[in-house]
């Protein structure tokens, strides 16, 4: 049962409807049938909670939009991930706002060829070792 859970859950992740209620980052069913059934079989509400993380949720302070841009806006200080709206205001030429700390504490730990510290880590492992001694 939980490989079929999962892969339930991916589906609804992938084809869900994202947006925000009540200031809350959300994902929902859209009124498709399909999806309702699968909420229904997760036991999720709908709309469902959308956790405030990397990847999921816009990286500007204060914005809970999902992301939509991944890397463009603002390239020059960090690997962004804005929603669209964000994005939009970086190509009519809004300057940079304010990140929120969890993005900036990632851009921050990036190692010297941009790695995240996980990242960092397997590529050490594949390699075995970070100066070939290992
Ligand atoms: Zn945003």
């Amino acid at each position: 049962m939980s490989d079929l859970r999962e892969s339930l859950e991916s589906m609804v992740w992938q084809y869900g409807f994202r947006g925000v209620r009540d200031g809350k980052p959300v994902i929902h069913t859209g009124d498709m049938s399909a999806l309702e059934e699968a909420f229904e079989a997760l036991g999720w509400e709908d709309p469902h909670p959308v956790p405030d993380v990397d990847g999921l949720v816009c990286d500007v302070e204060g914005c809970m939009e999902p992301v939509s841009d991944q890397g463009y806006s603002w390239s020059w200080t960090g690997y962004w991930m804005v929603c669209g709206n964000h994005s939009e205001g970086r190509l009519v030429g809004k300057g940079q706002p304010e990140m929120k700390r969890r993005a900036v504490q990632r851009e921050n730990s990036r190692d010297a060829n941009g790695y995240l510290p996980s990242v960092s880590e397997e590529k050490k492992l594949s390699q075995g070792g970070i100066d070939g001694k290992n």
